[in-house]
């Protein structure tokens, strides 16, 4: 059965790159993701791409005319500007084209001991600079064993739900159970409901039933052409994030056909 017309208006995909491609092969790619999902999505589903820092502008000038698509920033600066060498403020990322940035990835939380506090400055970051957050969270494998799972993620969502109660426009959270990232192994779909229906439940108390439910709830986590269309099936899987298969265009675009016939 296909989703209600208002789970449909929450659908999303995004496209993490991470620390892969140069200035070519990044062209390369949005050339190909554009070409092929505009000709074979009928619905105008959103996808947004996270290239790497210097690859930004090229892929925005790449998909600028296409109104489905939107860029997003893997990270931003937890200040606003000033002498913070290698740091990138949020304002520099909106100058060239973001509309997106990724907040609290696990492979941050984890390799650059990004911690919670530091994720609500962020995401302040990020309304000031008028970028949506895509707020990832998710628990190790070690919370999952020990049934810990639920308790983790409600922790992480309630450190920066002031800060993302702030954001006027729209916010996106992805739960990516840190076991299934890279990993080859995925979440149940019956998993993911539960947890994302958790989430949903959590928005609904602390920002109103409105907010919660116009929020999308994008499930990462080892995603591909095989295993996509039983997570989007779920009421509350709104949409992906999607790490090593959005670096393959045809792929990738499997993934999309079956978010836009969920
Ligand atoms: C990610 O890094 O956000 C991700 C989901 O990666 P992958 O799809 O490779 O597991």
């Amino acid at each position: 059965m296909a989703k209600s017309d208002m789970n449909s208006a929450r659908k999303l995909l995004a496209a993490n790159w991470k620390m892969n491609l140069d200035l070519q092969g990044a062209r390369v790619l949005a050339t190909e993701v554009v070409h092929t999902l505009e000709q074979e999505l009928r619905t105008p589903l959103p996808i947004v791409l996270a290239p790497a820092f210097p690859l930004l502008q090229a892929v925005h000038h790449l998909t600028k005319d296409h109104a489905r698509f939107g860029l997003a920033a893997q990270d931003l600066s937890s200040h606003a500007k000033g002498a913070y060498t290698g740091e990138v403020a949020g304002t520099m990322l909106h100058s060239v084209g973001c509309r997106y940035v990724i907040i609290g990835h696990s492979e941050r939380r984890q390799y650059y001991k990004e911690t919670e506090a530091l994720l609500a400055l962020k995401i302040e970051q990020a309304r000031l600079s008028g970028l949506t957050p895509i707020f990832c969270l998710g628990e190790t494998l070690e919370n999952r064993e020990a049934g810990a799972q639920k308790d983790v993620v409600t922790a992480q969502l309630k450190a920066v739900m002031p800060a993302l109660a702030d954001i006027p426009g729209q916010i996106i959270l992805a739960y990516e159970p840190v076991w299934a990232i890279g990993t080859g192994r995925t979440a149940s779909p019956e998993q993911a409901q539960e947890m994302h229906a958790l989430l949903r439940g959590l928005l609904n108390k602390a920002l109103g039933s409105e907010r919660a439910e116009n929020t999308p709830l994008l499930y990462g986590g080892s995603l591909n052409a095989t295993n996509a269309a039983p997570l989007f099936a779920q009421p509350d899987v709104d949409g992906g994030l999607v790490g090593g298969a959005s670096l393959k265009a045809r792929e990738f675009a499997h993934i999309a056909l079956a978010l836009a016939n969920a």
